[in-house]
């Protein structure tokens, strides 16, 4: 149920927008996710299909953007990708990390008919 309250907000967010902008119809959403917020998706599609029912956003394609994880080494302050369950620094072996990408859950852009 995590993409759910995801969705809700998303679809908040960009009929605000529209509203503002007096758009009669969204047409296509761009969305922005990181690949370690676990959201996938076709969940989140579904859940727009069902929440966008009725609204200026319904029938609006969703279009995704993935970004995969990225981290800094503390120790080095080298830039590298961040491999699952390999928490180290490939540099010098530190495992002080801080993530830099990855974590990202944002509407990029709303485009409209
Ligand atoms: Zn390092």
């Amino acid at each position: 149920m995590h993409e759910f309250a995801i969705t809700q907000s998303m679809c908040d967010i960009v009929l605000e927008q529209a509203k503002k902008a007096r758009v009669k119809k969204v047409g296509k959403i761009n969305l922005v996710i990181g690949e370690m917020t676990g959201v996938v998706g076709d969940c989140v599609q579904f859940y727009f299909d069902f929440i966008s029912r009725g609204t200026l956003a319904e029938g609006a394609a969703l279009s995704f953007v993935m970004v995969p994880p990225k981290a800094r080494c503390r120790d080095c302050d080298k830039l590298f990708d961040l491999k699952e369950f390999d928490w180290t620094c490939p540099y010098c072996g530190g495992n002080s990390l801080q993530i830099v990408a990855g974590k990202e859950l944002f509407v990029e852009s709303i485009e409209v008919e």
